[in-house]
């Protein structure tokens, strides 16, 4: 069963990562979503984010879309795959909101405050480190799963890079208002940070030798790495702790609750498992870990 479920992963992202035909593209659609029930009796107190979400039929989700595994543009559907999304969509089935009915926005590391704290989208599920600096901005249902800063070189690590204390001289890449590139920014200083809105310009430079590594979360790293095994490498040894939470406007308790109840119950249904093997556990070959305890703060 488990087999055939990563076969069919495998098959879809190979799709994906490659851009064939848009009939390979349906495939792709119909093997990477879709699969959880969308609630059909809804019930929410009046006033509610659910209950107006619920009523609206509709919801607006921030993810990244150019993260294999996470979230990934699919040019064929014009929908984001990978397991950020699939959270997502769990979350939003909860509310009656079948996938077909979100408007899914790009929010870049940098947007994610500002694109909540405007109004620009109802929640975000985008490899979203949960912090203290951000809590002051906005709140986190979650976590979801526990990701960790790592480092991605030249396949064959010319420079023999194994850590961040090895970076000391190195032209390094990350992105802009995100984790990783603030605490290379504070407490490895210095590494020669280059600065990008997203990912795949990182892995762009370096593709064409404008920098000697990239660092991010290993599991970002892990898909750009599947994209390009011939031309890129992951160091492997994770220095800090990413936990993703879904980040929703700052003060909406019942909101956070609510999803932070959806989470529990699709870890202990065997959803979120589920959503894993068919995103970003069919891209590292690994099983779904023990999901990490929700932080009722
Ligand atoms: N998890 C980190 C963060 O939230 C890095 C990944 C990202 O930029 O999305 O900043």
């Amino acid at each position: 069963m488990r087999i055939t479920r990563y076969a069919a992963a495998f098959a879809a992202i190979g799709v994906v990562l490659t851009g064939c035909s848009s009939e390979a593209g349906n495939q792709a659609e119909q093997q990477t979503g879709n699969t959880v029930a969308v609630e059909t009796e809804t019930s929410f107190e009046p006033g509610t984010t659910m209950a107006e979400l619920a009523e609206a039929g509709t919801m607006t989700v921030g993810t990244k879309f150019d993260q294999p595994g996470f979230g990934l543009l699919n040019p064929n559907t014009k929908a984001p795959e990978g397991f950020d999304v699939e959270i997502a969509k769990l979350i939003a089935a909860q509310l009656g909101i079948a996938p077909e009915d979100i408007t899914w926005t790009e929010t870049v590391s940098a947007n994610r405050e500002p694109f909540l704290m405007n109004g620009q989208v109802d929640m975000v599920a985008a490899t979203y480190t949960i912090n203290d600096d951000r809590k002051q901005k906005i709140d986190f249902a979650g976590p979801y799963y526990e990701a960790g800063q790592d480092i991605m070189v030249a396949a064959g690590n010319p420079l023999g890079i194994e850590g961040p204390d090895d970076l000391a001289g190195k032209r390094v890449c990350s992105v802009e208002g995100s984790t990783p590139a603030e605490n290379i920014r504070t407490n490895y200083p210095e590494a020669q940070l280059t600065l990008f809105d997203v990912y795949s310009k990182c892995a762009d430079a370096l593709t064409n030798g404008q920098v000697d590594a990239v660092t991010t979360d290993n599991v970002i790293l892990t898909g750009l790495v599947a994209g390009n095994p011939d031309g890129f490498e992951l160091v492997g040894n994770p220095f800090t702790k990413e936990p993703y939470g879904i980040g929703v406007p700052k003060g909406d308790d019942a909101f956070r609750a609510f999803i932070n109840d959806t989470l529990e119950e699709a870890f202990d249904n065997g959803d979120w498992a589920d959503a894993w093997d068919r995103t970003a556990g069919a891209i590292s070959g690994t099983e779904a870990p023990e999901p990490p305890a929700v932080d009722r703060y």
